[in-house]
């Protein structure tokens, strides 16, 4: 009980008013619904992509063990959605990157305030291929008046300077953690122009997931998703795309037109997709970065005209459970 109230006062007052909370009632942190719960957890932080959708932040991706918390990704709104959906931030470990579009890294700063508030032991570290030192060397300047007024207002105590700094860490295509019992590996996906773009497995417990990042369906995702429990890929309506880009030309506004027809050569189609579970044994194909995220029904369903059978459109908030040593795939 104490903890529903928790976490409804969470949702109505926000972080700012956490930071109040905090100081007041000394709580350190959110508490975890799923304490007890030995398995991956994957909880949906943002399912769209820079197409805007109404209760849709863009890409993220929080996946959980006993011991671990990382993120995928951290598109606009994702903070927000992660800190309402009850994720640990007080666990969270690392951000893993796929790549360096905006829709992937603009909520950086908000996770790593709300992780420092919530009681992480350790700086944040930014994973991610080469430029990812940039972003981190800019993000800490950009934050550096407000981690001094955090500190300032509620002391060295609470907020210990030192955890307010991001960190960088430059990864190639490896294994890049291998530890109490979690392991994820980051390969190398096609979205041209970016390179590299990554995209990463992670394996705990005898469960996996693969996390496609924005990618066309290649020959190497379909050999690491073959046996995975559960893909979340990059997803294209294709003819929603095209439908909107020929409204838009008709309408004279040549300037989105031609966005839209850029961006049809980078995102996995339906048809890809169709490949992706022919070729691999996957046990849950779900989709999200919806390229454009489905608004209604009938969005809903031109979306799905043509999807392989039982993939799932995700949703933010969606949760997908994978206990430890068992074959169950759980979606709430
Ligand atoms: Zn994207
Ligand atoms: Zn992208």
């Amino acid at each position: 009980m104490k903890d529903k109230i928790f976490m409804m006062l969470l949702g109505i007052i926000g972080t700012s008013g956490l930071l109040f909370y905090s100081v007041v009632a000394g709580a350190q942190t959110a508490p975890s619904p799923n304490a007890n719960f030995d398995g991956l957890k994957i909880t949906l932080c943002g399912t769209s992509s820079p197409l805007p959708a109404p209760g849709r932040a863009q890409a993220c991706v929080a996946v959980e063990t006993p011991d671990h918390l990382y993120i995928v990704d951290a598109g606009s709104g994702s903070a927000a959605t992660a800190q309402l959906s009850g994720i640990p931030l007080d666990k969270l470990r690392g951000i893993l990157l796929t790549h360096y579009h905006s829709d992937h890294i603009s909520d950086i700063g908000d996770f790593n305030l709300n992780s420092w508030v919530a009681g992480r032991p350790a700086p944040l570290q930014i994973i991610g291929p080469e430029g990812v030192e940039r972003i981190v060397e800019g993000l800490n300047i950009t934050y550096e008046l407000d981690r001094g007024y955090r500190v300032a207002h509620h002391g060295a105590e609470l907020l210990n300077p030192e955890l307010g700094v991001l960190h960088s860490r430059t990864i190639g295509e490896e294994v890049i953690v291998d530890e109490d019992g979690l392991r994820i590996t980051a390969f190398k996906v096609s979205h041209p122009p970016i390179e590299p773009a990554y995209g990463y497995r992670l394996d705990y417990g005898g469960r996996s997931v693969v996390i496609s990042g924005d990618s066309l369906v290649t020959d190497k995702i379909v050999a690491l998703s073959d046996g995975a429990d559960v893909v979340l890929h990059d997803a294209m309506a294709l003819q929603l795309v095209q439908g909107i880009e020929a409204m838009s030309r008709g309408a004279g506004n040549t300037r989105l037109a031609t966005v839209l027809h850029d961006i049809q050569d980078y995102h996995a189609t339906t048809a890809n997709l169709v490949r992706l579970v022919a070729e691999a044994e996957v046990g849950q194909l779900a989709l999200y970065h919806l390229v454009p995220a489905p608004r209604n029904a009938m969005a809903i369903a031109a979306f799905k005209g043509g999807l392989p059978d039982g993939a799932i459109i995700t949703e933010d908030g969606m949760v997908i459970s994978l206990p430890a040593n068992s074959k169950e795939i759980m979606v709430d």
